[in-house]
């Protein structure tokens, strides 16, 4: 595995649920004395109990210590790269109206950060109007500085929540902090890792457990293979349904906020069958840029766009340089139709599907 740590995959003996949380147990406090760290899988496919695996081996020799420890059956290194997200078949994603993958891809819109709830039931139905399929908005903000707008927390997600029961619009947004879980999960249908967050592994685990689809950001100077190793950790917590998002990445010319590219569409679809989606908003931070980026990201293969949209982007707490108009919007939704039509592969709109409010 170039440049990886090996994962070590524990088979544990078939044993009651009350052994096996034994051996379980036993592992942990294993781990805890040998500077490593258990993950444990929800459960495998079709339900089985799932390999717990060790995060990695102080040595390697210690692998014949852990398989004499009891419950356990075998020990195997995992020398290729992620197992459950490397070589996966090719899998859509459909979260209401929304279809990622299966040659068909949709719009995610909405503000950086959710601010007024009449605003955002407006933008939200606007936005089902002009195409998309589900809607986002941050109320937990990862914001570079402190002093920057954080986000309106738990009211954001009230909003955001009477913002889809209004349109029809799935949730789509961030949890910054896994004490936030259980909170965001009952506002989410998908549950957002940010960038600043794709390398947070506990906060990946904790993600992948909570039985929601992930949409998973590339961290602005990860490389593929750590993007991949990331979308693992998820995987390994027993979420299947993962969107990776490309977000483009800090590099040396400030004119553009970074350097969206494009090429991991295709590279990361040759290694894995999960969606891939582009977000041209953070991806160049410039409003006149992202309509010309979807319709090439289209072209590239992705398997849906993350867009942000505010009703007046000047006035936005956060983002507005590269946010669009609802009006920039439609354009740029139906320029994506054009070209996705033209690679044979259609866009799937809130509008065919859901009879939402008017
Ligand atoms: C976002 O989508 O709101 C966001 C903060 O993006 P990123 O994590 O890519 O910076
Ligand atoms: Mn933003």
């Amino acid at each position: 595995m170039p440049g990886g740590t090996p994962l070590f995959q524990i088979h544990l003996k078939s044993a009651s649920p009350s052994d096996r949380d034994a051996a379980v147990a036993r592992l942990r406090v294993w781990a805890d004395e040998h500077g490593t760290r258990l993950v444990e899988p929800a459960e495998g496919p079709g339900g089985q109990p799932a390999p717990v695996y060790m995060e990695s081996l102080p040595e390697p020799e210690l692998a014949d210590a852990l398989a004499a420890l009891p419950g356990v059956a075998r020990v195997e290194a995992v020398q290729a790269r992620g197992r459950l997200v490397e070589g996966a078949a090719a899998r859509t994603v459909a979260i209401g109206p929304a279809r990622f993958g299966g040659g068909e891809a949709s719009f995610i819109a909405g503000p950086c950060a959710v601010e007024h709830e009449e605003r955002l039931v407006a933008l939200a139905k606007r936005l089902r109007d002009a195409g998309a399929a589900a809607l986002r908005g941050g109320a937990f903000k990862p914001r570079t500085s402190p002093y920057g707008f954080q986000g309106l927390g738990r009211r954001g997600l009230e909003m955001l929540s009477t913002a889809s029961a209004a349109s029809g619009l799935p949730v789509v947004t961030e949890v910054l902090d896994p004490r936030d879980l259980e909170l965001v999960c009952r506002h989410a249908q998908v549950l957002q890792v940010g960038s600043r967050n794709m390398s947070n592994s506990a906060l990946l685990q904790e993600v992948g457990r909570a039985g929601l689809p992930v949409l998973l950001k590339r961290g602005m100077s990860a490389t593929l293979d750590e993007f991949l190793y990331a979308a693992e950790y998820v995987a390994l917590g027993g979420c299947q349904d993962i969107l990776l998002c490309e977000r483009g990445l800090r590099h040396f010319d400030p004119a553009v906020r970074n350097l969206l590219d494009l090429s991991a569409v295709p590279a990361l679809k040759q290694r894995t069958g999960l969606p891939v989606i582009v977000d041209p908003s953070h991806g160049t931070g410039r409003a006149s840029l992202v309509a010309p980026m979807i319709a090439a990201a289209a072209a590239a293969g992705a398997d849906g766009f993350l867009v942000e949209v505010h009703a007046a982007p000047a006035d936005a707490w956060s983002d507005g340089a590269q946010a669009l108009s609802p009006d920039a919007f439609a354009a740029a939704t139906e320029r994506a139709d054009a070209v996705l039509a033209a690679c044979g592969r259609r866009l799937a709109r809130a509008t065919e599907t859901a009879t939402p409010e008017r």
